[in-house]
């Protein structure tokens, strides 16, 4: 389901799928709802009779598989919505919520534009409405303000109840509604950083020009820096791993380096020497493999270009004792010989520091730095 396409393409069969396995029934059910690949049904027949319906859409093609939840106690859940049979016969629906929900979301002290934050209760409150019925709509609203003002510490004044239903984007200005008679503002998008975004916002907006605020300094980003070290380490190919003695080990991989490398520490770990030579070699000698200037020498994808190049790499290299790889025929090694061995890689250009300033996406950027300049001296 990864591609943009893919929830089209799935529908479109999915469409297809159960027209088919429906017509040829004889007992159908009286209500047939599907969002994806999550299906909603009423039937109206026996419970033998609903055991014949799943096992014949089961059969119907070899990949697709339904399996089967049955209403608990009257209720049963479907998305995100409960829906329970009402002694009047109506069902009734209100917001579910899994056992294991925290009721934790954004956090009204994470540094973070004051409409981000708003953006919690609103979007909490209109689904309260979305998706409760008159019975059930107080009881939601009751459990958002009570999760929102006790675990989140949003200010109660933060949390309309009355956000109405009916209205079509609730965060949507009066501006944005009116048909395209006016040119589109421009757009500028800013790294939130405080009170100076919001001066700087006023300044642009007088300019005709919108802002719209990213985050920034995520601990994410920070964590995850290692990540910039070896781009390469995430591909197939043809690697090398060091010895501190000089010699190297010679190995292809169609998986990644990552994956390739923590078999080979494993192995390390637990002295399986049959399954890693380098390891061998080191433990035998009381060696230290330099693990961390272990790289790709060739990213390929292909497996037989990837053996052809693994044998000419151990032939140009002096290896540690191990499979020689693909056999080369001796014809072609006075060529191979007359190139030396591949130089290791440069350390990459370290990454951006985090704390960069100012990020426009805007053709006008001269314009925008006079603006601001004119109006803050
Ligand atoms: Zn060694």
């Amino acid at each position: 389901m990864g591609s943009p396409l893919s929830p089209v393409i799935a529908n479109i069969f999915m469409e297809h799928f159960e027209t088919t396995a429906l017509q040829t029934l004889s007992q159908r059910p009286s209500l047939w709802l599907r969002y994806v690949d999550d299906t909603f049904v009423i039937w109206p027949h026996s419970k033998p009779d609903l055991d014949h319906f799943l096992a014949h859409i089961n059969q119907h093609h070899p990949s697709i598989k339904f399996t089967m939840e049955t209403e608990q106690n009257n209720s049963i859940p479907f998305l995100d919505v409960l829906v329970t049979k009402s002694p009047s016969g109506k069902p009734a629906h209100q917001v579910y919520r899994k056992p294991t929900h925290t009721d934790r979301y954004l956090h009204y002290r994470s540094f973070h534009h004051p409409s981000v934050l708003q953006s919690v209760p609103n979007a909490l409150i209109r689904r309260a409405h979305q998706l409760s019925d008159a019975d059930h709509l107080d009881q939601e609203i009751q459990h958002v303000t009570t999760a929102l003002t006790s675990i989140n510490e949003y200010p109660r004044h933060k949390i309309q109840s009355k956000t109405p239903a009916n209205k079509p984007v609730a965060n949507s200005t009066p501006e944005e509604n009116q048909p395209a008679a006016t040119p589109p503002k421009q757009t500028i998008v800013l790294p939130y950083i405080g009170q100076a975004s919001h001066k700087i916002q006023r300044i642009l907006q007088a300019a005709d020009i919108q802002v719209r605020h990213s985050s920034s300094n995520k601990l994410h980003s920070i964590l995850y820096s290692h990540k910039h070290k070896h781009p390469n380490h995430k591909k197939a190919g043809v690697y090398k791993i060091p010895c501190e003695c000089g010699k190297v080990y010679i190995g292809e991989t169609g998986r990644n380096l990552e994956t390739r490398l923590k078999e080979h520490r494993t192995s390390f770990r637990l002295s399986d020497w049959d399954k890693s030579a380098i390891v061998k070699h080191a433990q035998q000698h009381e060696h230290t493999i330099e693990w961390d200037n272990s790289h790709l020498i060739s990213i390929m994808k292909h497996w037989h270009t990837r053996r052809i190049r693994e044998a000419i790499e151990i032939h140009r290299h002096n290896t540690v004792p191990q499979d020689s790889g693909l056999y080369i025929n001796d014809i072609w090694k006075p060529l191979i010989n007359k190139y030396p061995v591949t130089p290791p890689p440069p350390p990459p250009p370290a990454p951006p520091p985090a704390q960069s300033i100012f990020v426009f996406y805007t053709k006008n950027i001269l314009k925008i730095l006079r603006h601001i300049a004119e109006r803050l001296i």
